[in-house]
């Protein structure tokens, strides 16, 4: 029997995760079918339980419901726990299990993909909304030497500092506190790839040979890339592999089988120019 999973998000149109799930289930034979789904900004439990009660195994969820999902979980996984949100779901029965593979999905794609390691690096981390959450303790898990967050809005800079204090020693602050830093690699975690804005960045953020990421992916160069480019930067990379990385994660949760990435990253990869 086909097993059912969908994404929901708010809007949807956009989403990649249908073409990469059925990618994936082609490359590994699973008997899978994988919808979007537009829920309404007032209706996500309501849609979520409804595509349950039709057979549905499990879910991804995107933009604005990932506090909503880690929410309506009855099992979080620690990791969903302390980012308190969640990107995946799976139903067991009447229970809910959570996780959050954002973080995860990036640091494989930092490390396997684009040959990164973490470990020793100095590590920017531009934005404080939901994908910075998500992503901070599995970057500050691989031994980074420092992990600096910046945000146009310091205070949410430095709540987060204080939310994961008793997990990892972050800096924080606005984007000028960032004056006489430089760092190996730097993560645009803000929403400004989707919206063309540039960031008001000092000179000598990106130490020589840094890597400039994009979270934002198939925008070719976006303002941050362009730049970082200006800055000098070769190694610049959107977020296409964690995207693709993070729906590895949850296809190996949900059928116990782990698909090649490389493939369907190539697939979608636009190129920066
Ligand atoms: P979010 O919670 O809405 O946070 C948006 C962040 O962007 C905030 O830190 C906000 O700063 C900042 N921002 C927005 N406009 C700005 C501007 N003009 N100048 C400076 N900062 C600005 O969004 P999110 O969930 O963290 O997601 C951020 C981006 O990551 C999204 O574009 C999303 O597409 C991408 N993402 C990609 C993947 C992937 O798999 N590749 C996964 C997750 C997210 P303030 O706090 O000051 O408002």
């Amino acid at each position: 029997m086909t097993d059912r999973y969908a994404v929901l998000g708010h809007p949807i149109g956009h989403s990649k995760s249908p073409l990469i799930h059925r990618l994936f289930a082609q490359a590994t034979a699973q008997d899978i079918d994988y919808t979007a789904i537009e829920a309404p900004l007032d209706g996500f439990k309501q849609t979520v339980l409804g595509f349950r009660a039709e057979g549905g195994r499990g879910v991804n969820v995107t933009l604005p419901f990932k506090l909503q999902a880690f929410e309506i979980a009855t099992d979080p996984s620690d990791r969903a726990r302390l980012a308190g949100a969640a990107n995946c779901l799976k139903f067991e029965g009447e229970r809910i299990r959570a996780d959050n593979f954002d973080g995860v999905g990036l640091v494989n794609d930092l490390q396997r993909n684009l040959d990164c390691p973490l470990a020793g690096k100095r590590v920017l981390l531009l934005g404080a909304g939901g994908a910075t959450r998500g992503v901070l303790l599995p970057i500050a898990a691989e031994q980074a030497a420092g992990l600096w967050i910046a945000n146009r809005t310091a205070d949410k800079a430095h709540a987060l500092r204080q939310d994961f204090a008793a997990h990892a020693a972050l800096h924080s602050g606005g984007f000028e506190a960032l004056a006489g830093h430089s760092f190996d690699v730097v993560i645009n975690a803000t929403s400004t790839g989707l919206t063309q804005e540039a960031l008001p960045l000092p000179a000598g953020v990106f130490a020589p040979g840094a890597l400039a990421y994009e979270m934002v992916y198939g925008k070719g160069l976006t303002p941050f890339l362009q730049q970082a480019r200006a800055a000098g930067v070769q190694r610049v990379a959107d977020g296409v592999g964690m995207l693709v990385e993070q729906a590895a994660e949850a296809f190996v949760w949900w059928r116990g089988v782990r698909p090649d990435t490389r493939a369907v990253i190539d697939r979608l990869t636009v190129p920066l120019v």
